[in-house]
């Protein structure tokens, strides 16, 4: 399933509309700077989570076990966040990037569907989303209260 870096860097350059920063986070995998947002911030919100759980479906980023909530922070150009200027397409190798991006989005929806069958709460929260703070929290807020 996951190429390999040096494939990915090879695509990236011949495409010049790749998102440099998505590349280099999907290559890193954990630990991006959007999922160290979102944990600070449910951190100085008072939860208390755990991380990545391999034993659940998709491997959630965060785990609120109390909460029986899920979250996934997703990339905006690789899990492909509808409407979103971050979801740009590379201009070449249509094909190879459309197979790609129908994957991880079907991927992405069998896992949320997978959760919930388990009984969590599944939240989704976009990179994108993670540039404003306040928001963020009150979209946090309004899930875990749910
Ligand atoms: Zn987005």
């Amino acid at each position: 399933m996951e190429m390999n870096a040096i494939m990915l860097r090879r695509m990236a350059h011949s495409s010049n509309m790749m998102d440099r920063s998505a590349l280099m986070s999907r290559i890193r995998g954990r630990d991006t700077k959007p999922e160290l947002v979102v944990r600070s911030l449910l951190h100085r919100m008072g939860y208390r989570f755990r991380l990545c759980r391999r034993d659940l479906p998709g491997s959630p980023d965060i785990v609120l076990p109390r909460h029986g909530m899920v979250v996934f922070v997703h990339g905006c150009f690789w899990h492909r966040h509808k409407g979103c200027k971050g979801a740009t397409s590379p201009k070449s190798n249509v094909g190879f990037w459309q197979d790609k991006f129908a994957a991880n989005v079907e991927r992405d929806a069998r896992n949320r569907r997978d959760l919930r069958c388990l009984s969590w709460k599944v939240v989704t929260v976009w990179e994108c989303q993670t540039r404003d703070l306040a928001k963020l929290e009150a979209m946090l807020r309004r899930k875990l209260d749910s």
